[in-house]
């Protein structure tokens, strides 16, 4: 973000910044690896925690640090996706990331319009390939209000780091407001009622995508 962070925080992100994201949002993961696992062993088969781990651990050995188009970086993580995970969670994540790099493909900075567009687009692919609607207690949960709170948030003229911590919030509130729905698609949906209760594991790293971007873009990189 360096040539063009501003006294207002970043207004814009370049290839680093968004390796660094993905960088933060593998750590974050592995964080939380036996949180994810638990809330799926509720209301599904328990591998979610595992399932995004290897999934990103892969992503960490793919990603070049030395490329410049953000398109390319996130479609590639969008691949390994695909191919190294499993059940539900890695096709979604991964048509998330390839989407996103379509978006964007051949950029070398993303402004702020340009993340809100990249996260439209993912949100599209995930419900183009998934067709969960808001209220079927999916990742869509947490993806969606964190979209809408991002561009609400621009379109009122808030810093891009603003934005970044109110979408990263509302998907916060929208991974909370999971637990006493009754799940409508995916493995847990066959819980019926006996879904309802828990919080779901895929709105949960969602919650952990966004909420690894705000933190990551709020800090400029550090040295070394
Ligand atoms: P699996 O269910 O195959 O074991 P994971 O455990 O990795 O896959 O992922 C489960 C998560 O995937 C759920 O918590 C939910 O958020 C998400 N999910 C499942 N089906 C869908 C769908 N059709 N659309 C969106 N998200 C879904
Ligand atoms: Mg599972």
């Amino acid at each position: 973000m360096a040539e063009t962070e501003k006294a207002g925080g970043p207004v814009s992100l370049g290839y680093d910044d968004v390796l660094r994201w993905i960088q933060s949002f593998a750590a974050e993961v592995d964080a939380n690896k036996e949180q994810l696992t638990q809330l799926d062993a509720a209301i599904g088969d328990g591998d979610h925690g595992i399932n995004m781990q290897r999934g990103m651990s892969a992503v960490l050995g793919k990603v070049d640090e030395t490329n410049e188009d953000i398109g390319a970086l996130l479609k590639t993580v969008g691949m390994t996706l695909v191919s190294t995970v499993g059940g539900a969670g890695g096709p979604l994540y991964g048509t998330l990331f390839l989407q996103m790099g379509t978006a964007v493909s051949g950029k070398a900075e993303l402004g702020p319009d340009d993340w809100a567009a990249a996260l439209e687009a993912a949100i599209a692919g995930v419900q183009a390939r998934g067709k969960a609607e808001p209220g079927d207690k999916t990742m869509i949960d947490a993806l969606i209000p964190g979209r809408d709170a991002l561009k609400a948030a621009l379109a009122e003229g808030a810093t891009f780091e603003d934005a970044l911590r109110r979408s990263a919030d509302a998907a916060g509130k929208g991974m909370r407001d999971t637990v006493p729905l009754v799940a409508r698609k995916g493995r847990a949906s066959y819980l019926g009622e006996r879904s309802a209760g828990h919080q779901d594991p895929g709105a949960t790293s969602s919650h952990l995508l966004l909420e690894a971007a705000a933190e990551t873009w709020a800090r400029p990189e550090q040295a070394g």
